[in-house]
Order: structure tokens, then sequence, then C-alpha cells
């Protein structure tokens, strides 16, 4: 089949009209390739159901219960309640429905269902909150297939998707291969039209898995085929902005109160070396949380100042954006740094504001021009923009990464990212860039301490923040939701916020950040957070990117088992920054041995690159869309930890296409050339580098 069918709009397809299409664009999805890519984040399974002396708390359990005693319905504020007891012989479940008032007349006591939920243990007692209601012969019919479930958005159901999905592989048939055919054979990769078709409705986990390492190799060679394309020009790019070393810079390492590691000396030696050689500078540097990456990039740009050109600082957040401009201006200052002249450019600024520093960047009066994507702005007109450094490279796109670059003629480009990979991957992954590694903490910090532990150890978490609150430090509470949701037993910010208040004593001041508020709000907070103000700080994963506040020594994270281990690693990386001995605690919601066993890991190491190794070990080729830590580099089902071989397979088979092909000319890479070429280049929005 033609990919124009792709490119359609999902509006021709049936039943999908325009509300629904709007919905659908809440979610990214525009054309029949996005809706059928648009992948299940996970397949409810149907398993024997258990009996109630064999349920787990925390676990999504089927069990076959007949309700007994009276079906009560209640009223809290707005909400319907309808809850009643059920039981097989070995015990007793409470049960739960909200906003379902017809259930208390259809129900009847003494009938029996199987019921299939999520299961927590609340004192003696096992609860369901909503849990799925179906005959016994229903549940038979559905026992050992995979129904997919996919993220949603308010007002869209998963059948809608469903129902989509199935008219959008029906209208497309069968889908145009572009991977070739010995490569197919060679690693046993099953057809493209069959991947789409089994990734969405897989007939067993079997199956699932065949899909996935076949739609994952077609991220990893796409992937690496455009970075091979993109070298190809980078690596011949003569160096029009040769530097030389600056006094300054020297200067200033002298003063500071500390010693660069030898790590970070390396690093900062590639550096000057690519600055002043014949090339123009490709790099990245990849460092731990914690590891002083801020401080080459500070060296960097003031070396570009010193020369007499400007550099460009772009950060993923604005909250981050305005922490390194605080701290370069406080550095400035302390150490009388002459030749750098920061200005910070973010969309929170006011229009009067953005003018102003609009006008500097153009007259050249500042040098160093700190943001986030404000930076690529059209109205922005650089005056010689030579270096352009990324921090959390992990964040951007290749094409925000190309537009900064592009915003002075070749530039040289500092990447700079927390992503622990390991090196052989990142060198095929990060292929058109140079790699300095810092893998080395600076000295005197203690390591941080861990601990995991149940929801029982609330009462005492909260004693032990407060004596570190006394002892002068601050606080960060981690949730995963922004607020209530419908998610049964997952802490969300808003209702964290006041239930701390209420357990600490009113002296303590406790606040909250999250991704819904406006930027400039964001940033008080920060600020105030940063000044001291603020003693507990509950927020979302906002504050996961790069935010440093040495004196945070306590960062406590609720439903742990519900991040992925490099997220944790970033996370616990917001303490342990200081002098001070830090702490983090991991509060497991779950009983799941597999949960136990991950954030034991965290428990075990505070090495981001051993974490990552760990964590591929233990996790068997049976997981299916484990924690998908490569997610920051933009695969969808690709997990370059899972999938190592396939990445390296996939590096391996575009040499040999590009050597045979280079420009991509003969018949058999027709397809491939297609999905390349920049007209469709939909594909590398989410590529990030
Ligand atoms: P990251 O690599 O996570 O971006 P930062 O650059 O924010 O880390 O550095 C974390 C903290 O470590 C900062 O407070 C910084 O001043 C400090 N720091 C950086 N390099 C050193 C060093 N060599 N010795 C001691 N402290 C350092
Ligand atoms: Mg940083």
């Amino acid at each position: 089949m033609d990919r124009r069918f792709l490119e359609e709009n999902i509006i021709n397809l049936k039943g999908i009209g325009e509300k629904t299409a709007k919905l659908f664009e809440k979610c990214g999805v525009f054309t029949c390739e996005d809706l059928l890519t648009y992948y299940p984040r996970a397949y409810d399974t149907f398993d024997t159901p258990l009996a109630v002396c064999d349920l787990k708390s925390g676990l999504v359990c089927a069990c076959k219960l007949t309700i007994v005693g009276n079906i009560a319905r209640r009223h809290v504020r707005k909400l319907s309640i309808v809850a009643f007891e059920a039981a097989d012989q070995t015990g007793k479940v409470k049960i739960t429905y909200f906003n379902a008032p017809y259930l208390a007349s259809s129900l009847k006591p003494g009938t029996t269902y199987i019921f299939r939920g999520m299961v927590q243990k609340k004192g003696s007692f096992f609860t369901m909150d909503q849990p799925k209601m179906y005959k016994s012969e229903e549940y038979a019919a559905l026992m050992g297939t995979m129904q997919p479930r996919y993220p949603l958005v308010k007002g869209l159901t998963n059948n809608a998707v469903i129902k989509a999905v199935n008219q959008a592989i029906m209208n497309v048939g069968a889908i145009e291969e572009f991977v070739p055919d010995d490569i197919l054979k060679r690693l046993e990769l099953i057809s493209f039209s069959d991947a789409v078709r089994e990734i969405h409705f897989p007939q067993n986990s079997e199956k699932l898995e065949k899909a996935r390492r076949r739609l994952a190799y077609n991220e990893f060679l796409l992937f690496v085929l455009k970075l091979r394309l993109l070298k190809q020009n980078s690596d011949e790019i003569i160096n029009t902005f040769p530097m030389d070393e600056s006094s300054e810079a020297d200067a200033l390492l002298d003063r500071l109160p500390y010693k660069l590691t030898n790590a970070q000396i390396s690093a900062w030696n590639d550096i000057k070396n690519d600055l002043g050689s014949k090339h123009v500078m490709n790099r990245l540097i990849q460092g731990d949380v914690g590891s002083g990456k801020t401080i080459v990039a500070l060296l960097t740009l003031l070396t570009c100042a010193a020369n007499g050109y400007q550099g460009a600082l772009m950060a993923p957040t604005e909250v981050l954006a305005a922490q390194h401009y605080e701290s370069f201006k406080e550095i400035i200052e302390n150490y009388e740094i002459k030749s750098l002249r920061p200005v910070l450019l973010t969309g929170a600024l006011t229009a009067k504001e953005k003018r102003e520093a609009y006008r500097l960047i153009s007259e050249g009066e500042a040098n160093c021009i700190i943001g986030t994507n404000a930076l690529i702005q059209e109205k922005v007109n650089y005056k010689n923009l030579a270096v352009v450094v990324t921090d959390e490279q992990h964040r951007f796109g290749v094409r925000q990464r190309e537009a900064l670059a592009g915003k002075g003629e070749n530039t040289h480009v500092l990447a700079m990212s927390a992503t622990p990979i390991p090196r052989t991957l990142a060198i095929i992954l990060y292929g058109d860039l140079h790699i300095s590694i810092i893998n080395e903490l600076p000295g005197g910090r203690l390591p941080i301490k861990n601990c995991v532990v149940g929801t029982d150890y609330r009462p005492k978490a909260y004693k032990f923040i407060q004596n570190q609150i006394e002892a002068g430090r601050q606080a960060y509470v981690i949730c995963p939701m922004i607020e209530e949701g419908e998610l049964d037993g997952v802490e969300n910010v808003m209702d964290y916020t006041e239930k701390l208040r209420s357990n600490l004593p009113q002296s303590i001041n406790v606040e909250m950040l999250h991704g819904k508020m406006k930027p400039a709000q964001k940033d008080a907070i920060m600020d105030s957070f940063a000044r001291k103000e603020i003693d507990v700080l509950v927020s979302t994963t906002v504050i996961e990117v790069g935010i440093n506040v040495p004196n945070a020594t306590v960062m406590m994270i609720e439903n742990a088992e519900r991040f992925g281990l490099s997220q944790l690693h970033q996370l616990r990386g917001r303490v342990g920054r200081g002098e001070h001995q830090s702490y983090c605690i991991f509060l497991n919601t779950s009983e799941s041995k597999d949960a136990i066993q991950r954030l034991d890991i965290m428990n075990k190491s505070n090495d981001g690159f051993k974490i990552a190794e760990e964590d591929l070990r233990q996790r068997g080729p049976g997981d299916l869309f484990g924690v998908r830590q490569s997610g920051e580099l933009g695969f969808k089902v690709g997990d370059i930890y899972h999938d190592a071989d396939l990445v390296k397979e996939s590096a391996m088979d575009a040499d040999r296409i590009l050597a045979m092909d280079p420009d991509l000319l003969l018949p058999q890479h027709r397809v491939m050339k297609q999905i390349l070429a920049p007209k469709s280049a939909n594909f590398f929005d989410f590529t990030t580098l």
C-alpha cells in the first residue's frame, strides 16, 4: 500500500467525527500514521481468577466473588458511591463504585461475578475500587487474550481508540516495507504490517514481543540513517571561529573554591582543543547528575566571550534557564569576570523585557545568551553567534539544536546530557557528536543514603524531614500526579501539600510546584526555595531537570514504583549536591516483586551508569514495555538497553546501506528515502539529539 494512505487525516476514517478528531489531536494524533504509531501503554491480560487469600495489594487481579450483605448507596459532596462486600470461601473484598448509582438497583446480593481491578489492602481488608465486572462466560471468552490500553485524554474512551485503530489498519492494508528483505531474514524480523497489527492487537505475549522488536528496529535504523546523513556534513565544516585560550578562564579556575575533578578537566581540555582546531566543535558531554557540567559550560562561554564572540546556552525549562542565569551572574560578580555579559531570554519575560533582550543581543552588548527555546525564535538576531550549548540535551529535538546552531554560521555545538548511556551505545546513538564523559563526582561529597520503604513508614519520614529542616536543611517530596485523578492509590501534589501542612509543625513552610502553574509562578516558587523561604517543596517531576539547591538534603518520592529507574536517579540527583549528608526515601506502594527488585537497584547504587546496566540485567527478555529509559531519546517502543543488540545491528546495517548506496537511489531503498525525506520528516520530530 502506498504511503499516502498513512498521511491521510483521521477524520476520513469511518466513525471519526470532528469531535473525536479534536480529542485525538490533543494526543498528537492527526494522520493515520500517527494513529498507527499511537501504541498502547499496556495490555490487559485475563488470567485465571484468584482466591481472595491469594490477592496481592498493588496489583491488578481478577477474583470470582459473590455479593454478600447489603448494597450501600451514599453521597459525598457531588460524588455518588455504591459500596458492598463480596466474598469467596477464603475471604472478603470491599468493592466500591463511583458515579454509577444504577448499580445499586441492578446488583443483587447472592449473585456471583468476576471482578477485575486494582487490589489494595486497607487494614485487614482487601478493597477494589471501580473493578470491571464480568459474568463467568464473558470472562472465559477473554481469558488468554490481550486487550490494548491506550493513553487517553478526557472524553476519549479506550474503545473509541480501539475502533479507530482497527479502521486505520483495515484502510491502510499492507504497509509498504522499507527494510530490505535480507535484513529481515537475518534478524528474524516480522513484516511491518504484521508488526503494526500485533502491537495493537496481539494474539499473545510472544507475538507482541516480536512486533515490538520489529518496530524497535525500524526506529533505530531510521534514527541511525538520519544521523549518518547529518554527520557526513558536520565533520568537514571548517572552524570559522577559531579561539585562543582565555586567561580569564584560567584565573577563574584558580580562584574557584574547589578544584575541577579530573574528568571535568579532561572534558574542558577536549573543548579547548575543539575550539582552537581546524574543524568546528560538535561535542557531547555525558556526565552523571551532579558531576558539575555547568561550570564546564560557563568556561566554554567565557572563552567564547573573551575571543569577542557571542555564545548561547539553551535549557529545557524556564526554571532551569533562570537558575543558570542567576548562577552565572553570581560567579561573574564574585570573581570579577569582565568579558562575560549574560542576558536571560525566556517566554516568561514581558514584551518590553524581551525587546530589550533582543536589542542587547543584536547589538552584541550581551555576549552570553541564556534561555529556553525562546532563543531560537525568529525575532532573535545574533550578532556573531559562535558557540551553542544545550543543557539536558536529551530534552531537545534534532530540529531545535539545528535551529539554534542555524542562528549563526558554522557555530560550535556543545551538548550536555545526564542520561547514562553505555559508551558503545552512545557512540552509535550520538553518532554525529564527539563524546566526553564526566564519570566522576566532585570529591568531598557524601554519598546519598537511600531507603526503600512502605506506606507505614510515612510518619517516620515526616519526622525525619522535620528534623532535617530544624537543622537548617530543606526537602523535596515528589508525587506522580498534579491533582486527584482516576488512578487509585496514586499521590497527587495538591492533596499531598495539604496533608503535609497538617502533619508538620506550622513553622515549616510547605509549598507546591507543578507543570500546570504559570511560568512566572514556577520561577517565583523555585526562587524562594533557593532562598530558603520554602522548607518543603511538594512537586511533580518538573523539578527533575537540572535544579541545583545544594541546601536541600531530603528527597522523598511517593509511589516510587511508578517511575523509571533513570528518572528516579535524576530526581535523587536533586539532593547530595552540597557538603551536607543527603537522603533519598523511595516510598513503594506496591507489593509486586518486580517493583521491589527494581527499587532495590536504587537502594544499592548511586551511579547512573551502573543503574542503567543493572536495570538491563534484571529485566529479562520476557519483560514487555519495561521501563523505557530510552524514551528520552525519542524512541517509542525501542529500548536501547533491552534492545542493545538491535541498536548495534541497525548501526551496521545503516553503514552497509549507505556504503552501497550513499544517496539511497537504488529501487530497494526508495521507500526508505521517502521516509527520510524532509517532507515526511515528522518521524524525526520525536527523535531527540
Ligand atoms: P550537573 O552536572 O548535574 O549539571 P552542576 O553543574 O549543577 O551539576 O553541579 C552541581 C554542584 O556541584 C554545583 O553546586 C557546583 O557548584 C558544584 N561543583 C561543580 N564542580 C565541582 C567540583 N569540581 N568540586 C566541588 N563542587 C563542584
Ligand atoms: Mg545540570
